[in-house]
Parts: structure tokens; C-alpha cells; sequence
């Protein structure tokens, strides 16, 4: 089903853009409305058939630490004190989908992921050699590796749902309605709508969580607090980590220098030696079969 998706960009290079235009899609997710009822997560793992995991008390409603290779959607539960006040900040943490995916670019196996025209980023797991590069890469902390399979997982923005024409699981389980899925561009207009709601309400450091250092995210927050994305668990300013970059620019000079070489070292044998001719009585001749003449 996913073959239905033009690919924009692959791991170590092994994608052309296609010819389509096609829409960015995003997710919404306004936390300022979100109840932490975890419908979502149990949509997630119904969905993409996912086994179930232990929980862990960690004396909050949140389900687990962290994500697992089984786990791809997580509420997190914060409590914050602002102005006297205590606020309960709940997020659902899950795959960013970066325009600049640092994931992919840290890969270093061909096609073991992928970034589709329309923006989501994938992982496909028959491609994955299991470096775990791709972890260090990312600035969520969200691909995970499994010590079975030896494989790394994330959510893939139920690729093949939206495929299909269908929304996400999770946007569809959400009873609030503070998931919603569409194209980047309208998302960003109700989330603006929104936050003028919130700021006339008296938050007036709300704003829309889609942080420029990684090109912008296909999973876009509302926050009453914007101004502190780290008491939702968020990073002030994701980047892709400079050892990342670092090392990808170097290889991709390296590769460059040897196809220039290459040209070079022909033009200098033409000049030196012209063109192949044909021998003049017409025989190829035959190769030396490894003896001594
Ligand atoms: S572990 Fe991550 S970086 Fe390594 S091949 Fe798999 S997807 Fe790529
Ligand atoms: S959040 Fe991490 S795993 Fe997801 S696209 Fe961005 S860099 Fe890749």
C-alpha cells in the first residue's frame, strides 16, 4: 500500500524525488485539550498489531518511561507549577516526522528509511542492519532498538492508512478531538486560531511547537507554554546533531572526489594514448589465460 507514496528522500542516497507535488500532511496536537484518557495508544497498538508491554508505576497516570520497540505513542504526564498554580501538561510524544529527519540522515544502509513526498518518515525494517545510528541522530529520542529483531521501530504516521485516504489510528480514537490530521498548511491555520483562544484566555505565552532546527515537524503542538517546550518533554531547539552533519559531509566529499578523479584520470589516458581503435585483421584479442608468454 505504501507504494502508492512518491518518495522524496532515503537513506544513504537510495531515493530520487519523484514527479508529483503532493501535500505535506501533519498532525495537530492541541495539549491544551487532551485528557490523557490514552485512547490513542490503545488505538496505536491495535492497529499496527503491536504486542503488549508490562507497565511500570512511576507513581503518574503515564503508562511506561519511555517508548519501546512496542510501544510508538506515549502520553506523557507533567506536573508544573506556573504562577502558583499547578498544571498538569500532557503530551503525546511520538515520531516528529522532521522535513531535516536527522534519523535518516545519520542511516547509513540504503532505503532503511525513507521520507515520503507528502513528509512522513519511515522506517523499513528489511533494510535495517541495526547500527542504531539512526538513534543517535534523532533530537526526540524516538527510534527504539529491539534486542530481539535487532531492528529499530517508531511510529510511521499510519503510512498505510493515510496511504488510503485514511486518518491516523489515533486521530480517529481521539474522543476530544485535540488529534487532528490533515495538510500542514490548514493545520497551521487552526492551530493559530487556536492559540489566539488560549492567549485571550490568559496564557499568554501559548504558541505552536514546530521548531525550525530540524526544518519544521509533521507533528505540530499547541502549548499554553510555549515559551517552556521543556515542561512538555520537548526540546527548546532540536537540531541534527553536528556529529551527524559532520560526518555525512565529509563522505559525501570523499565520493564526490573520486567520480572527479575518475573523469580526470580518463581525459589524461585519452590525451596520452587517443582513442581504441579495432586491431587491423579485425580479431578481439584474446585474453592472456594466465600463463607466461
Ligand atoms: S539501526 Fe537505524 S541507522 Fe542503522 S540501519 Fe537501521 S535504521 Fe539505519
Ligand atoms: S523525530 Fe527522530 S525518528 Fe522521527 S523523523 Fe525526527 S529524527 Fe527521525
Amino acid at each position: 500500500m505504501t507504494k502508492a507514496l512518491e518518495m522524496k528522500n532515503a537513506s544513504a542516497g537510495a531515493a530520487s524525488p519523484g514527479i508529483r507535488v503532493t501535500q505535506v500532511v501533519a498532525k495537530l496536537i492541541d495539549t491544551s485539550t487532551c485528557i490523557g484518557c490514552k485512547a490513542c495508544e490503545v488505538a496505536c497498538q491495535e492497529w499496527n498489531d503491536l504486542p503488549p508491554e508490562t507497565t511500570v508505576n512511576l507513581g503518574t497516570y503515564q503508562t511506561l518511561p519511555d517508548m519501546t520497540p512496542h510501544v510508538w505513542n506515549l502520553i506523557r504526564f507533567n506536573e508544573v507549577e506556573e504562577g502558583g498554580t499547578l498544571h498538569w501538561l500532557m503530551r503525546k510524544d511520538q515520531c516528529m516526522h522532521c522535513a531535516d529527519p536527522g534519523c535518516l540522515k545519520a542511516c547509513p544502509a540504503p532505503a532503511a528509511i525513507v521520507q515520503y513526498e507528502n513528509g512522513i518518515v519511515d522506517f523499513q525494517q528489511e533494510n535495517c542492519i541495526g547500527c542504531g545510528y539512526c538513534i543517535s541522530g534523532c533530537p526526540f529520542n524516538v527510534p527504539k532498538l529491539s534486542a530481539q529483531t535487532k531492528k529499530v521501530y517508531k511510529c510511521t504516521l499510519c503510512v498505510d492508512r493515510v496511504s488510503v485516504g485514511l486518518e491516523p489510528a489515533c486521530i480517529k480514537a481521539c474522543p476530544t478531538s485535540c488529534l487532528q490530521f490533515g495538510t500542514k498548511e490548514n493545520l497551521l491555520l487552526k492551530a493559530q486560531k487556536r492559540v489566539d483562544q488560549l492567549k485571550a484566555s490568559g496564557f499568554t505565552t501559548a504558541g505552536i511547537y514546530d521548531p525550525g532546527g530540524v526544518g519544521g515537524t509533521g507533528v505540530v503542538s499547541i502549548l499554553a507554554f510555549a515559551d517552556k517546550p521543556q515542561a512538555y518533554g520537548l526540546p527548546a531547539d532540536p537540531t541534527v546533531p553536528w556529529t551527524v552533519e559532520l560526518w555525512k559531509q565529509p563522505l559525501k566529499w570523499i565520493g564526490n572526489l573520486a567520480i572527479l578523479g575518475g573523469i580526470i584520470g580518463t581525459f589524461i589516458h585519452y590525451l596520452r594514448y587517443g582513442p581504441k581503435h579495432a586491431p587491423p585483421d579485425g580479431k578481439v584479442p584474446r585474453a592472456n589465460a594466465g600463463g607466461k608468454q
